[in-house]
């Protein structure tokens, strides 16, 4: 605290992560005495670099450029850029932290890291797009690798970003190896990366639902976002017969009482992707539906809810609303989606809530079967990536049981999570010794 004390949202998901782990290194002489927290809180090199680049109007603009290495010890550093103007310092290591606890989980050989900047691609030209991307990259190339560091995707970069950062990567290093994941399918890219994450925090509900002998037939689902993890997680919600109420961007939310079906997310799909215009131009062609500007929407009432837009979107005063309403099932598809309040709301209830960094971790699997293919200069089938995904997330939650089931049957999604994430991580830096 001393030391990140101005890093809130970093301390935030340290302390969420100590409160379980914590009294778990008490219990557990070989992890006691080792100030292995401690060593795992510090990023083992951040990399801070000025980005120039020429807007379409020729004025030279300067954005600030980030990549944060958290920890090795299982496997070369693993975590998306993203590209939004909150981002920081504290953002990133946020984001990082939680991602060595997740890469551990996939059972996959990944470390953990994030990076980005504060570049706001929002109404910004192809040109300026691929001017800043190429910018970033001549700085991070000699950061990176397909065994030092992988990159990925995150908010505000998407295959168009990957594009440029690869295409500018290849120049710089005449190699053309999978330093990068969530590429083009014609040139290294894994089938179903774009899926899921979406569709891994759908997998993980379902799973969730199992446990008390239900599933999402008919289920009422509200979702957050409308971004790649939303878009996918409607998909696979809807593919599973539950029926989607909501999306949302930084703007408001849309309402359809009648369900979005596979339809109408084509259309969002269209309106996000294509157009990357606003949730609200959605009522031009369903006008049925409701738009709340500047709202959220946990107060519609739902059986399930996804949230997939951004950390801290969901509080305590939503938390009571959604179980007021009768909410029995929370996947994160975001990372750190709820406030620390939040979720002890949803724990103290007993509802099934499940943390990002177990139900969101289908992408990084993902990506980690993409580093596979590159690596083997092979593809496999839709198929056969979608049942890996499905068996990693299934995985994940059986590691969660083991770690965070309590003694009345209930489980502690949170607990199991990174309990299970801690401990891989934490054998390695011990056989690895203090370096
Ligand atoms: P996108 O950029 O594709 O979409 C982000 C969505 O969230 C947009 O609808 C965006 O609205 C909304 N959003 C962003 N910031 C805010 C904000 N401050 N308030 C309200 N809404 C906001 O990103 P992704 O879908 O890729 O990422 C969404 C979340 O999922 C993030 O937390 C990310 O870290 C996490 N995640 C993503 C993975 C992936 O594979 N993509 C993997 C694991 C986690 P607007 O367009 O108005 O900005």
């Amino acid at each position: 605290r001393e030391r990140n004390g101005d890093e809130p949202e970093f301390l935030q998901a340290v302390e969420e992560v100590a409160e379980t782990v914590i009294p778990y290194i008490v219990q557990h002489e070989i992890y006691y005495g080792k100030n292995i927290l401690l060593r795992m809180v510090e990023p083992e090199r951040v990399i801070q670099f000025r980005v120039c680049w020429v807007d379409d109007e020729g004025e030279i603009q300067v954005n600030r450029g980030y990549r944060v290495q958290m920890n090795s010890a299982i496997g070369p550093y693993k975590g998306g850029l993203r590209f939004h103007p909150t981002v920081n310092m504290s953002i990133l290591k946020f984001l990082a932290f939680e991602q060595v606890f997740k890469n551990s989980l996939t059972t996959l050989p990944m470390g953990g890291g994030k990076g980005g900047s504060d570049f706001d691609p929002k109404g910004k030209s192809d040109n300026e797009i691929m001017r800043f991307c190429h910018s970033f990259m001549s700085e991070l190339f000699r950061h990176i690798g397909p065994n030092t560091d992988i990159p990925a995707g995150d908010i505000g970069v998407g295959a168009r970003e990957i594009g440029f950062l690869f295409g500018m990567y290849k120049k710089l290093r005449n190699e053309f190896t999978g330093v990068l994941t969530g590429k083009g399918m014609s040139w290294g890219g894994s089938l179903i990366r774009p899926e899921a994450t979406g569709y891994g925090a759908v997998y993980f509900a379902e799973k969730m639902l199992e446990t008390r002998g239900d599933n999402f037939k008919g289920k009422n689902v509200v979702i957050s976002g409308s971004g790649n993890v939303a878009q996918y997680a409607a998909e696979k919600v809807i593919q599973l017969g539950g029926k989607v109420l909501t999306l949302s961007d930084s703007s408001g939310f849309i309402h359809d009482e009648a369900g979005i079906d596979a339809e109408k997310l084509k259309y969002v799909m269209h309106l996000k992707n294509e157009k990357r215009t606003r949730i609200k131009e959605y009522l031009d062609k369903y006008p049925n539906a409701k738009y709340h500007e500047g709202k959220t929407p946990w107060g519609v009432p739902c059986d399930v809810a996804l949230p997939c837009a951004t950390q801290n979107e969901l509080n305590q005063d939503d938390a009571k609303t959604l179980l007021k309403n009768g909410c029995i099932c929370v996947s994160e598809g975001a990372n750190m989606p709820s406030t620390k309040d939040a979720m002890h709301t949803f724990q103290k209830a007993k509802i099934l809530f499940a943390p990002g960094k177990a139900s969101n971790a289908g992408g990084v699997a993902t990506s980690g079967l993409e580093m596979t293919q590159n690596s083997l200069r092979y593809r496999w089938t839709r198929e056969e990536v979608d049942n890996k995904l499905k068996e990693i997330m299934s995985d994940i939650h059986k590691s969660c049981i083991e770690y965070g089931k309590d003694e009345d049957g209930y489980i502690d999604y949170v607990r199991g999570a990174n309990i299970a994430g801690f401990v891989k991580v934490a054998d390695a830096m011990l056989a690895q010794g203090i370096v």
